[in-house]
């Protein structure tokens, strides 16, 4: 196994996961089996109950972990499918430790950071690089491990003291280590001192960069990255520079450009590892494909809006998969995308007292979308925001995806509007709600009292149910009769209810296995009028975007009949 640790200096945020995921990408693309770790130094056990205004979305894998966003770009540019222990934090770490020191494991001993802490981050990092996470089943050969924060923290001191020792335990020629670092341009001059003051303080911890990519939002100049090498002791194809692109997408194609493998293959002797042609065949089309779409991108004039209408639009982050999921759409769609970013309760009547302005900015940007999306979400604010923007939506027969929170807000306004019970809401917003007119209700299976991992949460069955062929939903999805899809929630369409909504239209065409949970709805004469309960934006990818945001996007642009016609979506992509 190559272990590639990936960290940061200078400051956080500057783009690690993206360039962690690029560069397990060029090592799939020499035909080796990838997989990744992310390190998140904070207490939480897992992401699941951290704000998405502070923290970013929090990403939901196949077994129902709550977890980190990098690992969804782990997913999706490496095609893999990952665990709740692929996402190591101080929390789980700490709780193990502490479990087995109350078993009696460590009898006799005092407990301690070094060694038992670090040698139990070196125990879970070597058992989990080996679980397989690919279609070959097979265990990965390279590992990238994802150190959060920057190097420095008080939080991930024993992290770095593990990855320290770590070397050593699995030899030098098994690891390497890049370190992503900050060239600011001030008054036109691209700085280095901040890079040599990162590197000098990752050293004096006993760690060495074999590689040092430098962030910038200019391109590098030669003088620069000469300068790097000399006063941070490397040589010059040890310096990678990352300008600022035009979708993070070229970011692989940058790497590449810069021969970043050959260092790393000389380093790690990968031509010892490498030794399947089939495989190095499989990579080299992996390349092409991804420089394809990529450029193919680039090229495309045509524009579609998309009006995002939720409540943490001040954090794009907090909507990373489904932004992603919006590009691989619209990349498939042959659109630039454009989305207008609502925040849901400036569309509130409140507002209009408030700030008339952004009242009327909000209702500007939803009127001008070729589509809508509510996505997911938790609490009260902005709900009837939202449930404006889709009234406005079913009314005037703009394409509408909800998810999630999304599909809960399209049913509450049917059911006031369409039904004719102007006062159902969901018993999320109001916790007193009358039991038999309330949209949406909570699961009768989820814990009310712990909130942490107690959620219907990871990938679940949605069976289309007998007469939905006519679905476009289903249409886009191949005419599959079953779809497994990744979840994230306590509340679900009443049961009481159902028979009313369908009756007025509303068809719920998607179910659980049992048949009584409502997974997705679908509204026939409508241009496309779709909602899921489950979390497709979780496993879009480039080659193989989620499909009902493919249905969106394509129906935002007016090409959905000829996407569904012309296109094969029974294809999986191949990589
Ligand atoms: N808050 C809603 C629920 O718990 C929706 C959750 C979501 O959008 N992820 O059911």
């Amino acid at each position: 196994m190559k272990y590639v640790v990936v960290s940061g200096g200078v400051i956080s945020g500057i783009g690690k996961g993206v360039l962690a995921s690029s560069t397990g990408l060029l090592f799939k693309t020499l035909g080796l089996r990838v997989t990744s770790i992310k390190i998140d130094p904070y207490m939480n056990i897992d992401a699941g109950t951290m704000s998405p205004l502070e923290h970013g979305e929090c990403f939901v894998l196949n077994d129902g972990g709550e977890v980190d966003l990098d690992l969804g770009n782990y997913e999706r540019y490496l095609n893999i499918t990952l665990t709740r222990n692929h996402n190591i934090t101080t929390g789980k770490i700490y709780s193990h430790v502490i479990e087995k020191e109350r078993k009696g494991d460590y009898l006799g001993k005092t407990v301690q950071v070094v060694p038992h802490i670090t040698n139990a981050i070196q125990d879970w990092i070597e058992r989990v690089a080996k679980i397989p996470v690919d279609a070959s089943g097979e265990e990965p050969e390279v590992c990238i491990i994802e150190l959060g924060g920057t190097v420095g923290d008080i939080e991930s001191a024993p992290f770095v003291e593990a990855l320290r020792q770590f070397q050593f335990r699995v030899g030098t020629d098994n690891f390497a280590l890049i370190h992503v670092s900050l060239v600011p341009v001030i008054h036109g001059e691209q700085k280095t001192k901040p890079t040599q003051a990162a590197i000098k303080d990752l050293r004096s911890l006993g760690l060495t960069p074999d590689m040092i990519a430098c962030r910038c939002s200019k391109e590098l100049e030669g003088a620069t990255i000469e300068k790097i090498g000399m006063f941070c002791h490397v040589g010059r194809e040890q310096v990678i520079a990352v300008h600022d692109v035009n979708s993070t997408y070229h970011v692989p194609l940058l790497l590449k450009e810069q021969k970043m493998m050959k260092y790393l293959s000389r380093k790690l002797n990968l031509n010892d590892v490498i030794t399947n042609p089939k495989n190095v065949e499989r990579g080299d089309r992996l390349m092409t494909k991804w420089r394809n779409i990529t450029t193919a991108h680039d090229q495309s004039h045509e524009t579609v809006t998309i009006a995002l209408v939720g409540k943490y639009t001040n954090l794009k982050d907090s909507y990373l998969s489904v932004i992603k999921a919006l590009e691989h759409s619209s990349m498939r769609c042959h659109r630039k995308l454009r989305i207008e970013w609502v925040e849901s309760s400036n569309l509130e009547e409140g507002a209009r007292e408030e700030n008339l302005a952004n009242y009327h900015q909000a209702w500007h940007s939803v009127c001008q979308a070729h589509g809508i999306l509510v996505p997911g979400g938790f609490g009260t604010r902005g709900t009837e925001g939202m449930i404006a923007a889709a009234k406005y939506a079913r009314e005037n027969k703009i394409p509408y995806l909800g998810v999630c929170l999304g599909l809960q807000i399209a049913v509450i306004e049917f059911v006031r509007n369409v039904v004719g019970i102007p006062e159902s809401t969901s018993m999320e917003f109001d916790s007193k709600a009358n039991e038999d007119t309330a949209s949406v209700v909570y699961m009768p299976d989820v814990d009310q009292v712990n909130l942490g991992g107690t959620m219907r949460l990871g990938i679940h069955s949605t069976k289309f149910v007998a007469n939905s062929e006519w679905s476009k939903l289903r249409k886009l999805y191949g005419g599959e009769e079953e779809v497994w899809e990744r979840h994230r929630h306590r509340y679900e369409v009443n049961p009481k209810l159902i028979k009313d909504i369908e009756a007025k239209g509303l068809k719920f065409i998607g179910r659980d296995e049992s048949g009584q949970r409502m997974e997705i709805f679908e509204l026939p004469d409508h241009p496309f009028y779709v909602a899921t309960q489950y979390h497709p934006e979780y496993v879009s990818k480039v080659l193989d975007p989620s499909r009902p945001f493919l249905g969106l996007v394509a129906a935002a642009a007016g090409t959905l009949d000829a996407v569904i016609e012309h296109n094969d979506l029974k294809m999986k992509a191949e990589f």
